[in-house]
């Protein structure tokens, strides 16, 4: 039996109902309760009254000089008072609703208190007491753990349970990690890390029990990942693309542009991910506007001239659209068939395009999510790209895998995440990154203006558009519902129709049919419309290099990431592009930010700042952002720890004995244990 094994309600004390409560917690087995640590502690430990501030909450020990004096307030109300003698200082302590405690304040007794210390007045309030020379008296001294707790589990029957729980099956903890990794770094057993950091002894040992927990945390996480990583390598039983060089090069010609070193430098890793027989896991980083699409695109050109299918995946039905024109453009000489999958096709096309994919009919298809699931089935998959925002986590990987495609995935992210973070959402990739823009590229300038110099604002619009150029207006969303998002696009579309009457003025949110998004869409990167009202749906990826004008309104609203993933929309040309923010902050990081995005056009730089504004927690919506959630670990400060796990991990991951000798038992069985690795041979 391991712990994990033993039902809670073994544990003395922990009846049917309170095992029911404790389910709530997601504690079931001893095992759960006993990883179920506390967040705090209370601190008990006795205090020179001397030394304590006026209003602090201190534990002190004196001894009682005079009789209980108890008044009574209606029914059950009381207050009771007492002189205690505290380090030659007669102190008045004061109970509220414990009359049953007059009868055991007898002159000369010790006592602990714990309360608020009133200095001028000499009094403290006292919120809990015990007497030393009474059996269990069991805070006094000590830290107490603080859980968090709810519902019929309370405080004390919290630490009670845990304690108890520690003295049936403290002895049975088991130790995780590697003996070598324990001793490398000095520390605590499990065992005795989990002992402690429920009732520490003081404050260091604490601190040391959390240490252990942090890292076995960050380590065990890591190695999931990096196991993963290593074990694809050594099945080799992906997709040995057949591609030469001079292929590659010869379609490169074909484009309209040179490709930027930086390109150059990722087609190249990627190709050799490609041409390798384990499977590709690579993610690409680049700034917007630092032209990924194009290093797709070759991979999916690689792909289809190896014989196989590639996948383009991407967040929205305007991106795919968008996609599939242009792949379509760059492959109209080469022979190669694009198809499109979306949510909101007929369903015969989309009988249509499954057919042709099965049968190898297309052998690209642009989609979003969907494309990957249950139904669709390619002849010969041999990449996958994901397009901004979304990506495979091990998991769907693993499951892609058993489902009998192993292909190569490249993900794309114009997000640039910090390097701590990368690690942690991203530590089973390999990471390719674009750092440059397409040469002649000006920095985009950006400005920041109030509500009340609107008139200036259509002044530009009007000079940009007189010279050809055109224009973004992207409004918020002002309340939490997508009607009065919508309205207020439309509030914004009439105004300007009203202010450019010989223009033509666009509208594209949210609630439009994808026919009708994809018109108003296309009318704008023909230069049919030469001004485009949207909401956020432009957010990511759309292209329209003649654009070079975003202006948006109320931007204190958005936050930093997004104010620049609205503003690289322009700047995709050789013309000079501004981005003016419209805005009135009335809070401090309101300002702060519009300060960063008129300091710095650089994805980098405001992703940083961006963090230190947020911090870490919060940098990626949480949907998107494919972070763990840790219990112990706190990504903020123990970046440190985070970092020496990944490597230990990876080493661990790398060596034979890892994988062979029984030292290592016991974490491969932990690695077992996860259904990613079921079927898999571990040893
Ligand atoms: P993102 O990285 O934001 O997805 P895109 O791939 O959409 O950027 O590229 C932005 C624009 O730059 C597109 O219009 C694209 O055609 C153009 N572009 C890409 N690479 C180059 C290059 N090497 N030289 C010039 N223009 C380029
Ligand atoms: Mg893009």
């Amino acid at each position: 039996m391991t712990l994990d094994q033993i039902s809670v309600r073994q544990i003395k004390g922990v009846s049917a109902p309170k095992e029911e409560e404790l389910h709530a917690f997601g504690v079931q087995t001893v095992a759960d309760l006993l990883d179920y640590f506390p967040y705090r502690y209370e601190d008990y430990r006795i205090r020179e009254l001397s030394e304590v501030k006026d209003g602090e909450k201190v534990t002190v020990q004196g001894t009682i000089r005079g009789n209980g004096i108890l008044q009574r307030y209606g029914r059950s109300k009381s207050r009771l008072t007492c002189k205690i003698e505290i380090e030659h200082m007669l102190v008045t302590a004061v109970w509220f609703n414990r009359h049953f405690l007059q009868s055991q304040l007898v002159p000369g007794r010790e006592i602990v208190l714990t309360g608020k210390w009133e200095q001028q007045r000499l009094q403290m309030t006292i919120s809990e007491s015990e007497f030393p020379d009474k059996a269990g008296a069991p805070k006094s001294g000590t830290l107490q753990p603080v859980y968090s707790v709810g519902g019929g589990i309370t405080q004390p029957w919290m630490r009670k349970t845990v304690g108890q729980a520690l003295a049936q099956y403290g002895a049975m903890i088991e130790e995780v990690l590697p003996h070598s990794l324990v001793e490398q770094h000095g520390l605590m057993s499990r065992r005795d890390a989990v002992l402690h950091i429920h009732q520490p002894g003081d404050v260091r040992e604490g601190q040391e029990a959390r240490r252990r927990m942090v890292y076995e945390e960050l380590f065990l996480f890591q190695l999931k990942l990096q196991a993963y990583r290593s074990l694809n390598r050594k099945r080799g039983d992906g997709i040995a693309h057949k591609v030469n060089g001079e292929t590659i090069r010869l379609f490169a010609q074909t484009l309209p542009f040179e490709l930027t070193d930086g390109q150059k430098k990722v087609v190249n890793e990627i190709m050799s991910d490609m041409r390798q027989p384990a499977a590709m896991n690579r993610l690409l980083q680049g700034d917007v506007g630092s032209g990924k699409t194009v290093v797709a695109a070759i991979a999916l050109y690689c792909t289809v001239k190896a014989g196989h299918q590639g996948a383009l995946m991407v967040p929205t039905e305007i991106l795919a659209d968008q996609h599939l024109r242009s792949l379509q453009k760059l492959f109209a000489d080469a022979g190669i068939e694009v198809g499109l999958l979306t949510g909101s096709m007929t369903e015969r096309r989309r009988r249509d395009v499954l057919a042709g994919l099965q049968m190898g009919m297309i052998d690209i298809i642009v989609g979003t999510h969907a494309l990957i699931q249950d139904g669709v089935f390619f002849r010969s998959l041999g990449l996958v790209v994901t397009d901004e925002q979304h990506r495979f986590g091990v998991n769907q990987r693993s499951v892609l895998r058993r489902k009998g495609l192993n292909p190569d995935v490249l993900t794309m992210t114009a997000t640039p995440i910090p390097r701590t973070l990368a690690i942690t959402a991203f530590g089973d990739m390999d990471v390719s990154t674009i750092r440059e823009r397409p040469h002649g590229r000006k920095p985009i300038k950006t400005y920041w203006v109030k509500h009340g110099m609107m008139d200036r604002v259509l002044g530009f619009i009007r000079k940009e558009v007189d010279e050809g150029r055109q224009a973004y207006v992207i409004c918020p969303l002002i309340e939490e519902s997508d009607k009065l998002d919508v309205q207020n696009a439309i509030d914004v579309f009439v105004q300007m129709q009203q202010a450019f009457p010989d223009l033509k003025v666009g509208l594209l949110h949210g609630r439009l049919t994808a026919s009708d998004k994809d018109e108003v869409m296309s009318s704008f990167s023909e230069n049919e419309t030469q001004l485009l009202i949207a909401t956020t749906v432009v957010e990511v990826g759309v292209d329209v290099p003649n654009a070079t004008l975003m202006i948006i309104m109320d931007s204190e609203r958005f936050g930093l990431s997004q104010l620049h993933q609205l503003r690289g929309r322009v700047g995709r040309g050789e013309h000079q592009s501004h981005c003016i923010l419209v805005a009135d902050p009335k809070s401090e990081t309101g300002r702060e930010r519009m300060k960063v995005m008129t300091e710095t056009d650089d994805g980098f730089e405001v992703a940083r700042r961006d963090l230190e504004l947020r911090g870490p927690g919060d940098f990626f919506g949480t949907k998107q952002s494919g972070l763990p959630e840790f219990r112990v670990a706190d990504m903020a400060a123990d970046f440190e720890t985070l970092e020496l796990a990944r490597d230990d991990a990876a080493e661990l991951c790398a060596k034979e004995e890892f994988w062979t000798e029984s030292a290592y038992a016991r974490v491969r069985a932990y690695l077992q244990k996860d259904q990613i690795f079921q079927g898999e041979q571990l040893d």
